[in-house]
């Protein structure tokens, strides 16, 4: 069995209560896609491990639980101690002579009564009491190991510290101790639902494997901001790294023989796991939004291609589960994990039989006892001349590649006749004809779809890895621009733009922020653009783009010397101030809703979606007649607010930019290309549907 649904990964203490209030050092657990949960001691963690244990189960699903100490000794001290070198009988020795309270065990007498039967002071040491305990020594002055100081793989994992050591910073015996029996008895109390990595073979739905955070070392300093607890960020980190390896890789992983001293899940893996945690993409170009010197008016087509080529994902990425997974972005290929269908079967009700053994003309054949039905299959073969009852989805059983229909059939006396002129195979599916295993179900970039999860859910994914929301900062600005529903002032007007890109942010499949309103000032509108900074991937603003004196986005913008003025040749449309702020990209739409709403979905939109990780996207037209005659001046692209009724594009009575009705009115816009047109109804125009646009 491959594959697991959910990912817990687990940093284990071998001390004493830590208290209600998360700190370090203590038990922290992190499952791929949720908050850390802290645990203050080893009866809490227990207890939350064998609830998320029966959730799984009772959901059906696998999941993969990893502990960050060592799940076996050195080669010899389980033989020394239980006479076997199976690590699993050490833990069922071991557990019932451990005494474990929140607030006091017995961890240094139980080593020290292990030391004592071997010469020497070893194989344990560290003792982190005030009283001295005879045969535990506090320093490894002294210390004779009767066994090997590091199992294998401890040598290859430069940093890990070996599992006799009982007590100083980073010590893993206590661990080990105070961690072992609380994995055995979760064992026994799921017995048949738990297999021990790599000393079982993984047939269950839950495992357990040895982890160790060191792995991916630098990703968790990178990660661990100021504030941040480190265990906290390392199991989160390293459940969402597993989760988000490619299935392949985390089987080759799981492919270890240790079945004396266990081994450390990802070692000699690293950069997969490195490679899996920091799908955060690196910034934007400083100079990703320059325009060619010397450029007037840029062409709509050309003004898009430069977008194209400089704009990356800048959006990091998730494992979710697919009922979370519609209308983000799929950030890797989806591989199927089983065919569809996984058997050939019926896709009637009636019945089957071997098309070689029925001859040519009408047909009457024996029936054979039993049936096949969707989910019940016949577990039998249907001899050759013989046919079964088949229901609708039914595996095919052996002897049976052929149905005929019920409704084509005559039953009477254990017999079932119909005429022939059959075909091989007929009213049969193969399995994988949908899909093969293997096989790239969805491709990365896509924008999911309620279809794509039918699909995912059909080739056995429970969760898909997606790009993380990429997050759109909106406001407005403009000292006459209100709040609808404040009371106006002659010559104020309501903010339309923010409600409107808002909305359409969130209909994107975007997390929209909203910043409010700016007047036009430019302490007020930097300090703002410094914290839609802070909290999202994309600004945009409405409103002061333009190069005129009270247009104090493109003169902020281009203060801070990341400002582009962006004449497109588009109507309707006035310059858009393009820039950086603080390595955010800033999208300074035109005031006008009407401008905003037009700029919106021609520029900004192919650009938020290479940000968000979809490809280029290319909203689809189709030509349909004008109900409408027009005379275009070359020079320009034009976009007119447009709906089809009864198949002909209708196009709004005005071209008033200031008219917001229009695009109310409408369901999509005419698109008329650069050059001049002399339309007249009947003539084929573009229509491009909202709907098109993903609004
Ligand atoms: P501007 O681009 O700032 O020169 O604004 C162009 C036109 O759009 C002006 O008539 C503004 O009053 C209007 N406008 C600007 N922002 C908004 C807004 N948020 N809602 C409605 N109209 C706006
Ligand atoms: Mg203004």
């Amino acid at each position: 069995m491959t594959g697991w649904d959910r990912v817990v990964m687990v940093d284990w203490s071998g001390g004493n209560d830590a208290g209600p209030t998360p700190k370090k050092d203590a038990i922290w657990i992190g499952e791929t896609g949720q908050e850390p949960v802290y645990c203050r001691n080893r009866t809490v963690a227990e207890g939350w491990l064998a609830e998320r244990m029966d959730a799984a189960l009772q959901a059906g699903e696998r999941l993969l639980i990893g502990f960050d100490f060592p799940f076996a000794y050195p080669a010899g001290f389980a033989q020394a101690m239980t006479g076997s070198d199976d690590p699993l009988a050490l833990w069922s020795w071991l557990e019932p002579q451990v005494q474990d309270a929140p607030k006091a065990n017995n961890r240094f007498d139980l080593a020290a009564s292990f030391n004592a039967r071997f010469p020497g002071n070893g194989p344990f040491w560290g003792n982190g009491l005030k009283r001295d305990i005879p045969h535990l020594p506090r320093t490894k002055q002294g210390y004779a190991n009767p066994f090997p100081d590091h199992r294998l793989c401890e040598t290859k994992a430069k940093g890990s510290f070996p599992c006799w050591q009982l007590s100083g910073a980073g010590a893993v015996g206590s661990q080990v101790l105070m961690g072992l029996p609380v994995l055995e008895r979760l064992r026994r109390r799921f017995a048949g639902h738990i297999s021990v990595w790599p000393f079982e073979a993984l047939t269950t739905p839950i495992a357990f494997v040895e982890i160790w955070p060191g792995l991916i070392n630098p990703v968790v300093r990178a990660a661990t901001g100021r504030g941040d607890i480190r265990d906290a960020v390392q199991v989160s980190l390293l459940a969402n790294a597993l989760s988000a390896l490619a299935p392949a890789r985390l089987a080759a992983m799981l492919e270890v023989t240790a079945p004396v001293e266990g081994w450390i899940l990802g070692l000699g893996f690293e950069k997969d796991l490195l490679d899996a945690v920091s799908l955060k993409p690196p910034p934007l170009r400083n100079d990703c939004f320059a325009l060619p010197p010397g450029v007037d008016w840029t062409p709509v087509d050309e003004a898009l291609a430069m977008l194209e080529e400089r704009l990356t994902c800048v959006t990091g990425s998730e494992t979710v589960p697919l009922r979370d997974a519609m209308g983000r972005v799929l950030a890797e290929d989806a591989i199927a994990q089983r065919a569809n269908p996984p058997l050939p079967n019926t896709a009637v009700d009636g019945y089957g039989f071997a098309f070689a053994s029925i001859a040519e003309g009408d047909v009457i054949l024996p029936l054979t006892e039993g049936r096949s039905a969707a989910g019940v299959p016949f577990d039998g073969s249907v001899p050759p001349g013989q046919a079964l009852r088949v229901l609708t989805g039914a595996a095919l059983p052996e002897g049976v590649d052929t149905v005929v229909l019920d409704e084509d059939c005559t039953v009477s006396g254990g017999q079932v006749a119909f005429r022939g002129g059959l075909k091989p195979g007929a009213n049969t599916r193969k399995a994988g004809e949908d899909m093969a295993q293997g096989a790239v179900a969805l491709q990365a970039g896509r924008l999911l779809t309620p279809a794509d999860l039918a699909l995912a859910a059909s080739v056995g994914l429970s969760t898909l890895t997606v790009r993380e929301k990429l997050k759109v900062a909106v406001l407005s600005t403009g000292d006459e621009v209100i709040e609808p529903g404040t009371q106006a002032a002659p010559g104020q007007i309501f903010d339309a733009n923010r409600p409107m890109l808002l909305a359409m942010m969130a209909r994107f499949g975007f997390e929209a922020i909203d910043m409010g309103r700016v007047p036009d000032d430019r302490a007020t509108l930097a300090r703002t653009l410094d914290a839609a900074s802070q909290k999202a991937d994309l600004i945009l603003t409405s409103g002061g783009a333009s190069a005129g004196d009270e247009d104090h986005v493109s003169a902020l913008l281009r203060q801070a010397g990341a400002m582009q003025e962006w004449r497109i040749a588009l109507k309707p449309g006035r310059p858009l101030a393009l820039g950086l702020w603080q390595g955010k990209p800033v999208f300074g739409l035109p005031g006008n809703p009407v401008a905003a709403f037009v700029c919106t979905l021609i520029f900004a939109r192919p650009a938020m979606g290479l940000l968000a990780g979809t490809g280029w996207s290319q909203p689809q037209g189709f030509d349909v007649p004008a109900a409408f005659s027009k005379r275009k001046k070359p020079g320009r692209r034009e976009y007119l607010r447009a709906r089809v009724r009864d198949g002909k594009a209708e196009v709004f009575k005005s071209e008033g930019s200031g008219r917001i009705s229009g695009l109310s009115w409408g369901d999509g816009l005419v698109e008329l290309d650069d050059g001049a047109r002399e339309i007249g109804p009947g003539d084929p125009v573009r229509f491009i549907p909202y709907g098109s646009f993903g609004l």
